[in-house]
């Protein structure tokens, strides 16, 4: 996929390494990765006044109202970066979203690449969320087990802290998932019928899995690679 760029969007239940994979096909591909939940993060933080909505969604495991994501992505999808393309990273999570997001390729001028979800066990999700840490600083993830910081406790990119994201608790985990049930698993089938849908086994190491989404969207992959 290269020449009039990518536009791909990354689906899946929390913990299923969308973050991850995201960063990867970033790197891949040269083009941004948007991950709302990112972005949220980093307002909530600087308590800009989305920050101060979104706090109290988050803080619940609950989806941030879609006038406020809607605007928030379009607002993020006109700046220069994304003219090759980007990678949409927990971005349409609700049918309105998804109805929005094809409003803005239509206008744009060019359709959407791939919806890629990927598929986790979910005791293996809840070993992936029990043991992930982000950097507070610039919210690189890592994970206890399968993707230690060199340095315990200690961004490896920019040694800022890491963290325990605070939605990570297991009774906001519960409310996430069902939201995901509720609201966002729904859009698989709307993707499949819109032929764009490709389902991706998760449950391997994150090599693996960036193999398989590699070669879900039709890319050489190396032997070993
Ligand atoms: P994530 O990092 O993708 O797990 O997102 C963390 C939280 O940010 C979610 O639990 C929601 O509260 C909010 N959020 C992220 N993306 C969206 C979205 N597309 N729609 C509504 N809320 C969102």
């Amino acid at each position: 996929m290269t020449g009039r760029g990518v536009r791909l969007v990354l689906l899946g239940p929390p913990g299923v390494g969308k973050g991850t994979q995201g960063r990867l096909l970033s790197a891949l591909y040269g083009i941004p990765q948007i991950g709302t939940g990112d972005i949220f993060r980093t307002a909530v933080k600087e308590r800009t006044p989305m920050g101060v909505v979104a706090k109290t969604y988050m803080d619940a495991g609950k989806l941030v109202p879609d006038d406020v994501t809607i605007g928030l992505v379009e607002e993020r999808l006109a700046a220069a970066d994304t003219a090759n393309g980007f990678i949409l990273d927990g971005f349409p999570r609700t049918a309105q979203q998804a109805t929005a997001l094809d409003a803005m390729m239509h206008r744009r001028g060019v359709p959407l690449d791939a919806v890629i979800e990927i598929v986790v066990d979910p005791a293996e999700v809840v070993r992936r969320l029990t043991g992930r840490r982000l950097c507070a600083v610039c919210q690189t993830p890592y994970h206890v087990e399968s993707a230690p910081s060199r340095l315990p406790g200690v961004c490896d990119k920019c040694g800022g802290p890491l963290i325990l994201r605070p939605d990570d608790d297991e009774a906001t985990v519960v409310t996430r998932v069902a939201e995901y049930q509720r609201k966002t698993a729904p859009l698989t089938d709307y993707y499949r019928a819109a032929g764009l849908l490709r389902v991706v086994d998760g449950n391997a190491d994150v090599e693996t899995v960036f193999g398989r989404i590699r070669a879900a969207l039709g890319e050489p992959v190396r032997p070993g690679a």
